[in-house]
């Protein structure tokens, strides 16, 4: 059972699309349209999405989805609940600032570095790692999505200039993300 709304199972799904403000962040970022269908379990709806959307919209799908899964930690593990406002408006800054450093990275490089066990379906698995070097503000950034089946859904490698802390290096390597849609 969930143990924030005590509703229903804890699955991906219900984190991501129906516990507690999931569906008001959904509004406010405008992708309201993410919650419609009647999708059985995460993958469905996932892969759903990223068809759906275009570089862009599955950018901010995926940050959509950390920003809840982050307020489910804090609540769960922290005890801090976070209003819809105050996850979407973190969403919303992280896009727009994605977008800029996105705007002056060089081209990714696309790498299949394979080497791994696989997540327990539905679920996916993103491995990324980062190196952050504070004096020069430049960030390295690995990273693969793969589903249960192994497929690889995204992969690559990036290295980012101006990069203010290792938090935003780390939200870099979310960048592979956008891989997915094409
Ligand atoms: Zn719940």
């Amino acid at each position: 059972m969930c143990p924030r709304c005590n509703i229903e199972a804890e699955t991906p799904l219900h984190i991501s699309t129906r516990c507690g403000p999931a569906q008001e962040v959904w509004r406010q970022v405008n992708l309201e349209w993410t919650l419609s269908g009647n999708h059985e379990d995460y993958w469905s709806w996932f892969t759903h999405l990223m068809r759906s959307s275009d570089t862009h919209a599955c950018f901010t799908i995926a940050i959509t989805i950390w920003g809840l899964w982050y307020a489910r930690n804090r609540h769960v593990m922290e005890g801090k609940q976070q209003h819809a406002l105050e996850i979407s408006a973190k969403v919303i800054s992280l896009v727009r600032e994605l977008k800029e450093f996105r705007a002056k990275l060089p081209e990714a490089r696309i790498t299949m570095k394979q080497s791994w066990t696989p997540p327990t379906d539905p679920m996916l698995k993103l491995n990324f790692d980062t190196a952050f070097h504070a004096q020069s503000r430049q960030s390295s950034s690995g990273f693969v999505v793969r589903n249960a089946q192994g497929q690889v859904l995204g992969s690559g490698m990036v290295r980012n200039n101006f990069v203010s802390d290792p938090f935003m290096a780390e939200m870099l390597a979310c960048l592979g993300w956008s891989a997915i849609c094409h």
